[in-house]
């Protein structure tokens, strides 16, 4: 049996890992590399191995970073299962389009600019090849084993994002756990993640492998925050990412008006994807801890803006309000325009409840920076700009290490992956002094043999 990393390994993006036993070839995740350009380069190299010889296709969570590679390999050829979970399959059809829409539009503002090597500049997929890998997408339940050729396949929740799973295989007489992304034993709305199932290999991610979380308590923190705003009478803007982020500002939103005494003042949502994400976690509800009635109490205290039209009239009402809008670290969006609207009068305020990567307007804004360039023009930030970093979906390095303390034998191997270099190391030694396990932190396309 050969393991192959074709993604994730020494980063935390393009999450691809190759399975390869007895005939039978099974892709774990299909991500896209994302953040420096060194990286996103990856996404334009031919794919290492023949498309039409994969199996099958595995894939823990919707994110990008571990989906958004699916619609290329669609495009080369793919035309085999890809086995999710069902809210997994439910946000896929949400952000996988969206993605090809992104990549049309960079391709022709290539082509509008000139600055693409190639002429003209094609994208790296479409919309129209989302739309085809969703064809492709496979439900199956959690905790319900299914086969792959000779191979039997099992979903665990990983407790990160809405229906996000471990992945558990056995194949050959081995058995093999894909930990995803793994989750937090404290989350506002989901459960935590289960416990490892029995492994002889893991392989295991790292992202805050070096770092431990905040663990104040976040709606304390919310509560400062929100009042302060109220009290000056302004509007509070919450960049929030539009998977998890925008729904448990909601929940929090909600709880501080039902039980923290918070005046209770219009909420607005406006973002057309966490609308819809909204949507699946009510759909979706016993893959997260809240109850139908309060999934309608917490997102009921919103109204939820649809067109660009209301959206303006949005930017435009001065009267005290939360207006909760993506991009969640201010790259696009209708954030922009509300921030171009309220950043420059102080009885504002902008709460930046996410991690913000460098070069973000979001980490512009969290540095303190007084002027924010948007749409080619610079505007004044009077606005009070908050951050609270409390509502990460990953867990830290305690946590890592507690989720694999219960696993009930210890593996042969642990394969740390989704993680810079740093953060996987950091939590090698970890792991090996904890636990004295062995430890490998694989480097980009090399191959493991597991026997
Ligand atoms: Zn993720």
């Amino acid at each position: 049996m050969k393991l192959t990393f074709l993604g994730a390994a020494g980063t935390v993006t393009g999450s691809k890992h190759l399975l390869d036993c007895d005939g039978t070839r099974i892709l774990f995740d299909c991500g896209l590399f994302q953040g420096l350009k060194k990286l996103r380069q990856r996404n334009w190299s031919p794919f290492p191995v023949d498309v039409g010889s994969i199996d099958a296709i595995v894939l823990t969570h919707a994110h990008i970073d571990h989906s958004g590679y699916l619609p290329v390999l669609v495009r080369e050829g793919y035309s085999g299962p890809i086995y999710c979970t069902e809210a997994t399959a439910d946000l896929a059809a949400i952000l996988l389009p969206d993605s090809g829409r992104i990549h049309e539009e960079d391709a022709k503002y290539a082509n509008r600019k000139g600055f693409s090597r190639h002429a003209p500049a094609k994208p790296l997929c479409t919309e129209a090849d989302a739309r085809r890998t969703l064809q492709l997408l496979e439900r199956v339940p959690f905790d319900r084993p299914f086969p792959i050729g000779g191979a039997e396949v099992r979903f665990r929740r990983a407790g990160h994002i809405l229906g996000a799973a471990s992945a558990a295989i056995e194949l050959g007489g081995q058995r093999l756990l894909f930990s995803g992304d793994v989750g937090r034993q404290h989350d506002l709305l989901l459960e935590p993640p289960e416990p490892p199932m029995e492994a002889d290999w893991i392989v295991m991610e790292s992202t805050y492998g070096d770092r431990l979380h905040d663990t104040s308590d976040p709606l304390a923190a919310l509560e400062l925050v929100v009042e302060r705003a109220i009290a000056k009478r302004g509007t509070l803007i919450i960049p929030s990412f539009a998977v998890g982020r925008a729904q448990a500002m909601l929940y929090c939103l909600y709880r501080l008006f039902q039980d923290y005494g918070t005046p209770k003042v219009p909420v607005f949502v406006d973002s057309p994807m966490s609308t819809s994400v909204t949507r699946i976690y009510r759909r979706n509800k016993f893959d997260h801890k809240l109850s139908s009635s309060e999934c309608t109490a917490a997102f009921g205290i919103a109204q939820f803006v649809s067109s660009v039209g209301e959206s303006k009239k949005l930017s435009a009402n001065k009267k005290c309000k939360v207006i909760i809008s993506a991009s969640g670290m201010v790259t696009a969006g209708r954030v922009l325009h509300h921030l171009k609207a309220f950043l420059g009068d102080a009885a504002n305020t902008v709460l930046l409840p996410s991690y913000q990567a460098p070069g973000t307007r979001g980490a512009a804004l969290a540095a303190g920076a007084d002027a924010l360039k948007i749409h080619g023009r610079y505007f004044a930030v009077k606005a009070e700009v908050e951050k609270i970093d409390l509502f990460s979906a990953h867990a830290d390095q305690e946590g890592l290490l507690t989720w694999l303390g219960q696993a009930p034998a210890p593996p042969r191997r642990i394969f740390l992956v989704h993680g810079e270099p740093q953060a996987a190391d950091t939590l090698r030694v970890k792991i090996g002094e904890r636990f004295g396990h062995e430890v490998h932190v694989p480097d980009h396309l090399e191959t493991v043999e597991l026997s």
